[in-house]
């Protein structure tokens, strides 16, 4: 690796230009630009991964650092907007919740709002949990608006990938990141560091840099198959593996949230866009195979194909480090979950606030790796959890698939939250603050764990307490629903995209 004095621009070469390498170009250049310069390096011929559609409401505070114009990039990318994820079929078939960004009801300190439902439940009264929660309340009722009555809807998007890359690029580009079309086909190792000195593509030409970032989806080219760091591999908690993926058209106006179906080996997305569904099966192929999943998403689509249908394999797990040498992997190349719970956007957002934190201006950065490689464990690990949650808290016992879930040796951080909230309603966020009380106590519910007992702070209020605070709270929320525009109408005023009309 060449130094690089303070005063000299670090050499930065990114490796892939999907999601992950064109969010990884613009965050970059638009925060640190004086202080870098950058190539990004990517094939056309090997494309991207081209999934990748649904996000979650980080997303909006991560564009608002960027200075991206809400209006503008939804436009461009036939954006819509999401409340929330329905799950269909989880816990049993013909179940339906859904887990919502909002928060629900008003907590205290010592006690959460369900902990509060649950003793109007005892008592007989408080209707459903997703009656004090507006942004599920807008989700079912398919309405959407930036806020109401002064109050902040909290939401995400769905968007179209390629498009997002493409849009993600020309601002790129346009502050002054190099492009270069090429196929990587060699990395030239330091012999006595190990770092990466240059990456050479197919023809010759070689690319020197100081700091290399890969973010070459599945391929892994830097991180794993140049400097060897190994993967870990969590297909025995998480076992899909593969995922069949076709886009269709739109038959209604789109609903304000994510669908996602479970079926006897899998379940099936649903990502509604301003001008059409993306859909796809995610499955094992332990438990059923190629033919199969498709068969199973064509059988069960919303509306016509307008494109060929997709397979995909991918293994669930992570990289032993994210960052090695003078490497750091963002997006796939880092590890893959599974899409359940669109997180996989958001991990590359948080992958770079953390580099930009860290990174690393002087020629010495060890303490800095490593302290990238425990923070991206901790929040993997969180969202790992969540994840297996949802396939583990199941009722189904129609199939190999949901049999092998159910009797799943769980990791013992999730065995202990579920063991909390089953014996006493007791949930907390998790250890990075992604998944707040109220997206455990939603999925938890919605997948049938029901507490035997719960906080004594509702008995502090007298029965018609309670019940008229309740009251209160519904009735101010479906107030505020009566007044939210439909979902469509809002995006029709808001950021269509040019051509779309309903
Ligand atoms: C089935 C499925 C569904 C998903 N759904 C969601 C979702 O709903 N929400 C979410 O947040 N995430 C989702 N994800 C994850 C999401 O798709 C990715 O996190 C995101 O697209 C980023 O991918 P990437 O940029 O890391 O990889 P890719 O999109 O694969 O990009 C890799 C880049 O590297 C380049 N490249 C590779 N090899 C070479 C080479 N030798 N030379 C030059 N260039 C090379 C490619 O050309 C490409 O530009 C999903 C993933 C899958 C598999």
């Amino acid at each position: 690796m060449t130094p690089h004095p303070n005063e000299q621009k670090c050499a930065v070469v990114i490796a892939g230009g999907g999601t992950a390498g064109w969010l990884t170009a613009f965050s970059l250049v638009s925060r640190l630009g004086p202080l870098l310069d950058i190539t990004l390096i990517e094939s056309d011929a090997i494309g991207t991964v081209g999934v990748g559609e649904a996000t979650i409401p980080t997303m909006r505070t991560f564009h608002r650092l960027l200075g991206i114009d809400e209006k503008e990039f939804m436009a461009q990318t036939q954006a819509t907007f999401k409340l929330g994820i329905q799950f269909d079929n989880w816990a049993n078939q013909g179940d339906r919740y859904i887990h919502s960004f909002g928060e629900i009801g008003q907590r205290s300190w010592m006690a959460e709002f369900h902990e509060f439902w649950l003793e109007a439940k005892a008592q007989g009264f408080g209707g459903e949990l997703s009656d004090y929660c507006l942004e599920l309340q807008a989700a079912q009722a398919q309405k959407f608006c930036l806020e109401v009555d002064k109050r902040p809807v909290n939401y995400a998007y769905h968007l179209n990938a390629t498009a997002y890359a493409a849009y993600l690029r020309k601002k790129a580009e346009g502050a002054g990141v190099k492009r270069i079309e090429g196929k990587i086909a060699h990395t030239a190792l330091d012999a006595v560091s190990g770092n990466i000195e240059a990456v050479q593509l197919e023809g010759g030409r070689l690319v020197e840099g100081d700091f290399f970032i890969d973010c070459t989806g599945f391929h892994g080219l830097l991180i794993g198959k140049a400097l060897g760091v190994g993967y870990e591999d969590w297909s025995h908690w998480l076992a899909a593996d593969r995922a069949v993926a076709v886009q269709t058209e739109l038959t209604s106006a789109p609903v304000p949230y994510t669908k996602s179906i479970a079926h006897p080996a899998g379940w099936q997305w649903q990502i509604p866009l301003q001008h059409r569904m993306g859909n796809g099966l995610v499955y094992s192929s332990r438990f059923m195979d190629a033919q199969q999943a498709q068969d199973v998403l064509l059988d069960n689509l919303p509306g016509a194909p307008v494109a060929d249908v997709r397979h995909l394999a991918f293994k669930t797990g992570r990289r032993h480090k994210a960052w090695h040498k003078n490497c750091v992997a963002i997006g796939l190349s880092s590890g893959f979950l599974e899409p359940l719970e669109s997180t996989s956007i958001h991990l590359i957002t948080t992958a770079i606030l953390r580099l930009m934190k860290l990174f690393p201006f002087g020629n010495e950065y060890t303490q800095q790796a490593a302290r990238f490689n425990a923070e991206t464990s901790f929040e993997v690990e969180a969202v790992r959890d969540f994840i297996i949650l949802h396939y583990h808290a199941t009722q189904r016992t129609d199939s190999d698939f949901w049999n092998f879930y159910r009797m799943l040796d769980i990791p013992d951080s999730l065995r202990h939250r579920m063991q909390l909230f089953s014996e006493n309603a007791y949930v907390w966020p998790d250890e990075v603050g992604l998944f707040r009380t109220d997206s455990w106590v939603q999925v938890m519910l919605g997948q049938g764990l029901y507490p035997k007992q719960h906080h004594g702070a509702g008995r502090l209020l007298d029965q018609h307490g309670l019940e008229q605070q309740l009251a209160n709270i519904r009735q101010a929320i479906q107030k505020m629903v009566t007044k939210m525009p439909q979902h469509h109408d809002f995006i029709t005023q808001y950021c269509a995209t040019d051509g779309w009309e309903r």
